[in-house]
């Protein structure tokens, strides 16, 4: 007898899950993992069933399930262990893990077919060449045979329609005699239309609440969005938006639904290296942990261009050649196209496939992969942080490229990391974790040392290439010899001429998009803010206007000061925009192009510009953060960093550790092919050893530096971290209760966990909500999640509402 009740994880911001009935006709079709339909107030909400309970609650009001969307549970078993956990560690409310966790409901009509397998076919013919088949029952024998003379595919349906039972039909899958296979219904369009955030000269026109909504959904949320998908998130009516179009506030254009950098790119031949002794060595240990069959984590230290990827190419072999499935995290969508196709390419004819999973896909191309995976029809999944969800059973391997970025952390709720769960998750199901990076992070690196995982390490380039010379450029030296301000310093302009006249290419970093990070009134003092955040607005030329890059509220430019009426308003602080037309008056001849999230608003600009910039169609490119990573660009010789210090004085105490990290990644870009490469770093702190370890490219010193820092300070890893915000829209609020809050912590401070605050949190102000912080600290992690589950509670206790107060474990940011 299946059990009558269930308990539901539904998306709603609340720390609880919700027993529901299961109806007489849904029973034994619900089990966990399931996904259901289940009203919720006045809605019905997809829920994800984490458990089946016999005995029914006292409540004698409790509302049915409504509806089973999956037949087969679309959680694994470990993957409702893996949720649960992730519960307890990062203290989330369930039903937005879970949400997390689960494949996009998609409109589209799915259609499920049930198709007979070579083994099955094989069966039936056995079956009526007079063969006893014991273990089978007539039932199954007979479902099996109905469907080998159909026709065409026959679909999902309900049971009595089939005639056959759910247990039956899904013995038979898991036994490979049948497959259920998921595919699109009609409607299938080559293009989609897409909507972007234009905003109009004329912004102090109020924009209503919808219209606020779809600004914000296509400025800081999401960016540019298909048609249906922005009326679905943003709940408007089309014309709505259509008006908006009319009205010049938003701009649209039809954009290929698989666009041409297909990572599925058949022709695409991978290079054929053999593995050279460092790479065989690493590969060597990586074959020894499947060997042993059980977790285990392994560091892959290698620099810059030593041939990482081919390691994890032979290690994802490695794995499925056991039977086991592989799963590849990378920190950013451009990497899981370019490192999904090598995939494809070594194991895509083999194996029934490799999976892609990331955030730019449409939910209809995200469902379709997911359920291939779930499905068992892709055994490797490359794709970014959320990936670490995929449902493959029989996990051997998860890797991790680039282990340090920051990426991996979603900055959200539920706030995860990557990395983390991928270790955890490895060891739920017994599998090897395989880290990879030239900069590990400190806490990595030190599990590695400590023993906690296993170290390998690559110390040089594939074939012997040289590292970049890296060179500072003093600025404080530069100023006194040129008494010029241009973030262009007579070194950088050097190097930029030499790449052009000898037609190599040069990277250009700067930290800040944007043409003026801030505005300054000269006569009052006064800087420009943000209404809604305690932040500088930042000026766009091109756009002609002042933008908030935390929320996306727009001002026009102001003419004269907006507190006094002086007409002495100054812009200062360069960001990209700005550098991108100093280039281009410096070198007038080059051919420029910027990268960063203004000019690669979507991924197809994003990778037109790189394939330009890859195919030599361009001399320099100039950009943020999305430079440094990853990219394989053969024939750059020089890469700029403009200002290195800008990250260096951040308020954060990882600060150095990033600082060190891009340096570094950056630096790798160079020189990567036949040609040497050379690094110049402009910086007015040239003594800080994160420059001068990233000058030298010597993790290790590095790392003893700023592990004595951490060590002094009490940080990470030799103490846990939580961050908790309180906030609301009204300030009086968010005051009251984070003093009540404060009110629980205090007694508990300093028995063995330290409690910094409740003070203003550095962003004071973010998206019109007040801000107040408190700082956890403890050597003793157990102590911190105690302390913090009792702090949640006591919000229930004392009107704190739930949704006011958010808790970061292990936070990246202090913000
Ligand atoms: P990393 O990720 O460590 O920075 P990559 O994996 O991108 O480095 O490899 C750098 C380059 O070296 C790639 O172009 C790759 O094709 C090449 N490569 C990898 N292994 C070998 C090898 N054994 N011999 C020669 N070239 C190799
Ligand atoms: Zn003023
Ligand atoms: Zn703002």
């Amino acid at each position: 007898m299946s059990a009558a009740y269930c308990n539901v994880a539904l998306p709603v911001p609340l720390r609880t899950t919700f027993t529901y009935a299961v109806p007489e006709a849904l029973r034994g079709q619900v089990s966990p993992g399931s996904r259901v339909l289940a009203p919720f107030r006045k809605k019905s909400l997809v829920g994800v069933v984490v458990e089946m309970v016999e005995t029914p609650p006292d409540d004698a009001k409790i509302r049915e399930i409504s509806k089973v969307l999956d037949l087969v549970p679309a959680l694994t078993p470990k993957l409702i262990e893996l949720g649960h956990w992730i519960v307890g560690y990062y203290l989330a409310p369930i039903g937005e893990v879970f949400r997390a966790m689960l494949p996009p409901v998609t409109d589209l009509s799915l259609r499920r077919e049930i198709v007979l397998s070579e083994a099955g076919r094989n069966l039936v013919a056995d079956f009526q060449a007079g063969k006893a088949l014991t273990d089978l029952s007539v039932q199954q024998v007979d479902f099996l045979q109905k469907l080998s003379e159909k026709k065409g595919p026959m679909l999902l349906g309900s049971s009595a329609k089939l005639g056959i039972a759910p247990e039956d039909l899904q013995r038979l899958q898991r036994r490979g005699f049948l497959e259920i296979r998921e595919s699109m219904q009609g409607r299938k369009r080559k293009t989609q239309r897409i909507v972007a955030w234009k905003g109009s000269e004329d912004s102090s026109a109020q924009l209503g609440e919808k219209e606020e909504r779809v600004r914000s959904l296509l400025t800081t949320e999401r960016g540019p969005l298909p048609l249906a998908k922005l009326l679905k998130l943003a709940e408007v009516s089309r014309a709505v938006v259509e008006r908006m179009l009319r009205d010049g506030w938003l701009e649209s254009w039809e954009e290929a639904i698989d666009p041409a950098e297909d990572p599925f790119d058949s022709g695409y031949i991978p290079p054929a290296h053999s593995l050279n002794e460092a790479q065989e060595r690493a590969f060597a240990a990586v074959r020894s942990r499947f060997e042993l069959g059980e977790f285990g984590v392994l560091l892959l230290h290698g620099v810059t261009g030593s041939g990482k990827t081919e390691v994890y190419l032979r290690s994802v072999q490695e794995a499925l050649a056991r039977g086991k499935t592989a799963l590849v995290l990378v920190p950013e969508i451009a990497l899981t196209l370019w490192i999904g196709r090598q995939c494809r390419a070594w194991f895509g004819a083999h194996f029934e496939g490799v999976a892609v999973l990331h955030s730019a896909l449409s939910d209809v191309e995200r469902a379709r992969e997911w359920w291939r995976v779930r499905n068992g029809q892709a055994r490797v999944v490359v794709g970014t942080r959320s990936a670490i969800f995929a449902p493959v059973e029989n996990l051997g391997l998860i890797i991790v490229d680039e282990e340090q970025e920051n990426s991996y952390k979603q900055e959200e709720t539920p706030r995860y990391h990557g990395r983390d769960v991928a270790i955890v998750r490895a060891k739920l199901e017994s599998a090897a974790a395989l880290l990879g990076s030239a900069t590990p992070s400190l806490e990595t690196y030190h599990h590695a040392v400590n023993g906690k995982y296993e170290l390998l390490r690559i110390a040089t380039r594939v074939e012997n290439r040289l590292l970049a010379s890296v060179e500072i450029v003093d600025l404080r030296q530069d100023f006194a010899h040129t008494f010029q301000t241009s973030p262009i310093s007579k070194a950088l302009h050097e190097g930029i001429a030499e790449c052009l006249e000898f037609h190599t290419q040069a990277l250009v970093l700067i930290n800040r998009r944007g043409y003026s990070w801030s505005v300054l009134c000269r006569s009052c003092g006064a800087s420009v803010q943000c209404v809604n955040c305690s932040i500088s607005m930042t000026h766009h030329k091109s756009r002609n206007r002042l933008e908030c890059h935390y929320c996306g509220s727009i001002q026009p430019v102001p003419k004269t000061c907006p507190k006094c009426d002086s007409k002495y308003v100054y812009f200062f602080g360069e960001g990209s925009e700005h550098l991108e037309e100093r280039l281009r008056k410096e070198f007038p001849g080059g051919r420029i192009a910027r990268l960063d999230r203004d000019t690669a608003r979507t991924k197809q600009q994003y990778q037109e510009t790189l394939g330009a910039f890859a195919g030599g169609a361009l001399d320099i490119l100039v950009g943020t953060q999305m430079l440094a990573k990853g990219h394989d660009f053969q024939r750059v010789t020089l890469v700029g960093v403009v200002s290195a210090d800008s990250s260096l004085s951040l308020p954060d105490f990882r600060a150095a550790e990033r600082t060190f990290q891009l340096l570094t990644q950056v630096a790798g870009r160079a020189g990567r092919g036949e040609l040497p490469g050379r690094v110049l770093i402009q910086t007015f702190y040239p003594e800080h050893y994160a420059i001068q370890d990233a000058v030298h490219q010597d993790y290790l010193s590095f790392y003893e530096r700023e592990l004595t820092f951490r060590r002094l300070m009490g940080y990470p890893p030799f103490s846990s971290l939580a961050n908790v915000i309180v906030r609301d829209k009204n300030l009086e609020n968010a005051i009251r209760w984070s003093r009540r809050l404060s009110e629980y912590f205090s007694p508990h401070d300093g028995k063995g966990v330290r409690v910094l605050g409740p003070a203003s949190a550095p962003l004071a102000r973010l998206k019109k909500e007040h801000r107040y912080q408190f700082l956890l600290k403890s050597p003793k992690r157990s102590l911190l999640t105690k302390l913090l589950s009792g702090a949640l509670s006591f919000c229930g206790g004392n009107e704190i509402p739930q949704t006011a107060v958010l808790v970061d474990m292990d936070p990246l940011s202090l913000l």
